[in-house]
């Protein structure tokens, strides 16, 4: 069946021209050269590669020996001091995927396949133990495992607004995380836009991985005419984006700090975004992360010229992680 030939990857996707003609133009625009390397890695899905993010809740004898014997070796082996040692995440250079587990009620998964470029947000967000953390914008929860991977927060609140994906949430941090961890978390279906009013000053640390243009999906939209609309209300997602930052900044204590991240190259729903809270939040201010970004740079191509508050992660050959942006801002009263 159709099904069956998807799962096993033999359905061929299909880049959807409009898609990529407006890309095209904004992209050259903002990017310049970086543009056709970068759409090179993104119009050929049989080179894009995918990370391991082992669960260090779990059991797995013979994974990372089974692991380096396909090649697959430690992510990040210079980012310290942003890893702590239970941290244990692996990719390789080579293309293809590993197989993902299947949800078994009460056994543990042993790893969460990902875009490496989806930790950044993590490392850079630091959170500590002992810490209450908001992840604003949670499903389908691998940043939120991700978190509990590098701490042990004092509470940690995952919230996802729409129903079935939170649903999906629920199910991701109920195969990664153990029953008594499970008392420090709280999953909720709330409006991220309303949390900064319903629990005002109250978090040391929030991750807001926004809705955003999904590059990568969006290329190979099956439906040209839903792609168009989505094209077309592209404005609307900086507008939501900047009202989620406004309640994160809200929700933070003085001192805390956020994260935004978005896995789009739309600088109207990066930069320009993060520049608008800075110049309307005259309690925010940019926090450093290029030492992080140096700690990486290994692993992943940055576009030059971004601010040291903010990254921008571009795929390329061999690297295929990214879009991926990344900015941390800090509350200071
Ligand atoms: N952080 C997730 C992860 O790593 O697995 C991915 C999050 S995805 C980029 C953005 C999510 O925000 C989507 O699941 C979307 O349904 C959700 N969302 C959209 N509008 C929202 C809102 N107003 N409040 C909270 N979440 C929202």
């Amino acid at each position: 069946s159709w099904l069956e030939k998807k799962r096993q990857g033999k359905v061929q996707k299909r880049i959807c021209q409009v898609v990529l003609e407006h890309f095209e133009k904004q992209y050259t625009a903002e990017l310049g050269d970086a543009w056709s390397r970068v759409r090179d890695v993104l119009t050929s899905p049989w080179c894009w590669q995918h990370a391991l993010l082992l669960n260090r809740f779990s059991q797995s004898p013979g994974l990372e020996s089974s692991l380096a014997e396909q090649g697959y070796q430690p992510a990040f082996p210079a980012a310290l001091p942003y890893l702590p040692a239970a941290f244990r995440c692996y990719s390789r250079p080579a293309p293809g995927r590993f197989p993902a587990q299947k949800h078994q009620p009460g056994r543990l998964k042993d790893y969460y396949l990902l875009n490496a470029a989806s930790l950044l947000p993590v490392l850079a967000l630091e959170a500590e133990d002992g810490e209450d953390v908001l992840d604003l914008c949670a499903a389908p929860g691998g940043k939120s495992v991700a978190i509990l991977q590098c701490a042990c927060p004092g509470h940690f609140h995952c919230n996802e607004y729409d129903d079935l994906r939170s649903r999906w949430l629920e199910q991701t941090i109920e195969s990664f995380i153990p029953g008594p961890l499970m008392n420090l978390i709280r999953i909720s279906k709330l409006d991220g836009r309303q949390i900064g009013d319903l629990q005002p000053e109250f978090y040391d640390k929030v991750l807001v991985d926004a809705p955003c243009s999904n590059d990568r999906s969006w290329l190979f939209s099956a439906d040209p005419q839903q792609a168009l609309l989505r094209l077309m209300q592209r404005k609307e997602l900086s507008s939501l984006q900047f009202q989620l930052l406004r309640s994160a900044v809200k929700a933070l204590r003085p001192g805390g700090s956020l994260v935004y991240s978005t896995c789009t190259l739309s600088k109207a729903e990066n930069s320009d975004v993060i520049n608008l809270i800075l110049n309307s939040c005259r309690n925010v201010m940019p926090v450093d992360i290029s030492g992080m970004a140096r700690g990486v740079s290994q692993e992943f191509t940055f576009l030059s010229g971004m601010q040291q508050h903010e990254l921008l992660v571009l795929p390329e050959r061999g690297r295929a992680w990214g879009p991926m942006y990344v900015a941390k801002l800090k509350k200071v009263s």
